[in-house]
């Protein structure tokens, strides 16, 4: 019996999983699935077996989970609670930045740490938190294999077109492109559609992961063609606490006229704008549907018409569009997100059977429609725990 552990720290969370392989070839099943969220900020760490006993729904304090490695930290406490006998072989870490390099993920070593590493500054707010996970693996099991799965591997092929900005051709070969991420989860939808809607999964779909990060992904064939995210995770639509697209000379503006230096511009790209900047309330979707005020309202109008806006811009980009899937945490849980999204659609064959869409089914168009709408949750963890399977396979 194997033990592989994945590790997936987002913003302000970190969710992991303990997955247990019966044989090389086999599915890794999952045996602990949970989550420290709102880390640094009213911690909460949720973990449940795989059978459904609850292992942990308790508040930390905030000096228990201060950071990301505090919260790793609490994580191996739980393991080590729950299955004092776990043998942790292999841990799979997602990373959000490959850069140009990676198209598959690869055996974390300290030269492919160290080349992670420089790529820190085209994703600030997760890099480092992935990576810091990563040697805090590697402290806690020297013996594992580790490996690295990363959001931008999978749209590596992109076209061309999609992958260049309008600057001169030397940013381009410097490694200034547009990478787009969330390719663990497009991986996993991707797989999903080949088991439940193999004719979909042969044409022209948007993905619209829509969580704390957001963005969407037209693929054709089950292979990502563009993506609404770019160079950083900053751009496309906007998210919790991200701008989404934005007018570079809006930042010219804010360094020549308003005196803004580096740090202080990515501090308000990063973290005060989004649902955050536009409400002025919460990042947190649940919370704006909660509030019911105008600025709450507002901001929400602003993310679903950028929804719609990269719906018809994707679309274009495939030649037309046989189906729509919503995942992430807004995309599976918000009725009203969905509704709005598909509202008024018709023109591009599109329609929404609200009942199916309040009772949260797959399909949540109506059979007329010649778009499918689907609702398919999301797995990264098991995407990355096929990927530490697949590695410890390769090297015996
Ligand atoms: P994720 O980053 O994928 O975990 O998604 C987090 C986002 O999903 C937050 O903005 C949550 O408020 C939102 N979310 C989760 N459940 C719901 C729900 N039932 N209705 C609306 N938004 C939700």
């Amino acid at each position: 019996m194997t033990d592989i552990l994945t590790l997936n720290a987002g913003s302000s969370s970190l969710k992991f999983g303990l997955f247990e392989l019966d044989n090389p070839g086999a599915e890794p099943v999952a045996q602990i699935l949970g989550e420290i969220d709102r880390i640094g900020n009213g911690p909460h760490m949720r973990a449940r077996s795989a059978a459904g006993a609850v292992l942990s729904d308790a508040p930390l304090s905030s000096e228990d989970a201060a950071d990301h490695a505090c919260a790793l930290e609490r994580v191996l406490e739980l393991i080590a609670r729950a299955r004092p006998g776990a043998a942790i072989d292999a841990v799979g870490h997602r990373i959000v930045h490959g850069g140009p390099d990676h198209a598959v993920p690869v055996r974390l070593t300290p030269e492919v740490l160290d080349a992670l590493a420089r790529l820190e500054p085209l994703a600030p707010l997760h890099q480092p938190h992935n990576l810091a996970g990563v040697r805090a693996a590697l402290a806690a099991f020297p013996q594992a294999v580790q490996v690295a799965c990363f959001d931008t591997a999978f749209h590596r092929h992109h076209p061309w077109v999609n992958d260049t900005f309008g600057l001169p051709r030397a940013y381009y070969d410097k490694g200034v492109r547009r990478y787009g991420f969330h390719g663990l989860s497009y991986d996993y939808i991707a797989g999903r559609l080949t088991q439940i809607a193999p004719h979909l999964h042969a044409g022209r779909v948007i993905v619209a992961h829509l969580g704390n990060g957001a963005s969407m992904c037209g693929m054709i064939g089950g292979r990502s063609i563009a993506s609404s995210m770019g160079f950083s995770a900053l751009d496309g639509l906007p998210m919790g606490t991200r701008c989404g697209q934005l007018d570079p000379g809006v930042v010219l503006y804010l360094m020549q006229h308003e005196g803004m230096g580096a740090d202080e511009i990515a501090d308000l790209l990063y973290r005060r704008s989004g649902l955050l900047g536009v409400s002025g309330l919460s990042h947190d979707m649940r919370e704006l549907e909660a509030a019911g005020t105008d600025p709450a309202y507002q901001a929400i109008g602003y993310f679903v018409f950028r929804i719609r806006r990269e719906l018809g811009g994707l679309s274009a980009a495939l030649g037309g569009l046989d189906a729509l899937v919503f995942c992430g945490g807004i995309g599976e849980n918000s009725v009203h997100i969905r509704q709005k999204v598909c509202e008024g659609m018709g023109w591009i064959g599109m329609e929404l059977d609200e009942l199916r869409n309040r009772r949260g089914e797959t399909v949540i168009s109506t059979d007329l429609s010649r778009v499918r709408v689907l609702v398919i949750p999301t797995d990264e963890e098991i995407v990355i725990a096929r990927a530490a399977r697949d590695m410890l396979g390769q090297i015996g």
